[in-house]
């Protein structure tokens, strides 16, 4: 195919690709990604990684889904990191497909150092990440020159599972105008309201982009102070990306894919 004649690096047998999908729309996959998908011999993906991007990959490809879906739990990151190794042992080319970005809240960092210590080549492919590219499907940009000088990103649950501790909530809401909440759907009332007892307003745009980029993407629109009604209520529902600040107001005018009838995917 003319587009893989950009000089892909060969996917040398024996090593790992720690590759992003992005969000889910394929036509947001890089073409490293799109040339490790059809070279892999073995592709290791997580749930996240939409299924219009596995039927990408080529025909010879083995699938190892390490995710949660079809009631089975998702495999332990020790596991998925050894898995790796062991494949690559083996003289596999490794693809490890994750959605979104590796290095952004995606526990790639876990495997590239399992990977690094055992001496196992491997390369890192960026991809669009679902705080940013998720929320332009959504109309939201996260950021506005007139609006806010920075933009903070967070997850919405630490390693046990409770809301962050680690994090400075009064700091946050004073110093970061947007903030954009990954895995965060459990613990946004807490969150809302810890942001709200800070000083935020309670009437500050709230959207919540489940399924971002892709056909059945869905979004929802509320303030800080409704925040645990749209929860509460099952109006949300994962995964999605949340979003808090002045820019969420902008969705209004950008809202591209409803306002100009454009589905995320172009086939
Ligand atoms: N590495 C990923 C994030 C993994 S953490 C990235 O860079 O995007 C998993 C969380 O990412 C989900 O709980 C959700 O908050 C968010 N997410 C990933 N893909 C998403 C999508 N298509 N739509 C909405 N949220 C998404």
């Amino acid at each position: 195919m003319e587009i893989f004649n950009f000089g892909s690096p060969d996917f040398a047998p024996g090593s790992v690709w720690l590759v992003g999908a992005g969000p889910g729309d394929p036509g947001l996959l890089t073409l490293l990604a799109a040339s490790a998908l059809q070279q892999a011999d073995v592709i290791v993906h997580d749930a996240l990684v939409s299924d219009g991007i596995l039927a990408m990959a080529n025909e010879n490809a083995v699938l190892e889904n390490v995710g949660k879906r079809g009631g089975k739990a998702s495999s332990r990151q020790s596991d998925i990191s050894l898995r790796l190794a062991e494949l690559a042992k083996q003289h596999k080319k490794v693809l490890r497909l994750k959605g979104g970005d590796p290095f952004v809240f995606g526990r790639g960092v876990e495997e590239a150092l399992l990977l690094a210590e055992a001496g196992i080549p491997f390369r890192v492919v960026p991809g669009i990440t679902a705080g940013i590219g998720g929320l332009a499907y959504a109309g939201i940009p996260v950021t506005h020159g007139a609006m806010n000088q920075s933009v903070t990103f967070l997850t919405g649950h630490d390693p046990a599972g409770a809301i962050p501790g680690g994090l400075d909530w009064d700091a946050l809401a004073s110093c970061s105008e947007v903030l954009v909440l990954y895995m965060a759907i459990r613990h946004m009332p807490a969150i809302a309201a810890r942001l709200i007892s800070a000083g935020r307003p309670m009437s500050e745009p709230v959207a919540f982009v489940k399924n971002a980029t892709m056909a059945d993407q869905q979004v929802v629109e509320t303030m800080l102070g409704k925040v645990a009604d749209v929860v509460d209520g099952g109006r949300v529902a994962s995964p999605s990306i949340v979003v808090i600040g002045p820019v969420v107001a902008l969705r209004n005018s950008i809202n591209w894919i409803e306002k100009f009838s454009l589905q995320g995917k172009t086939k």
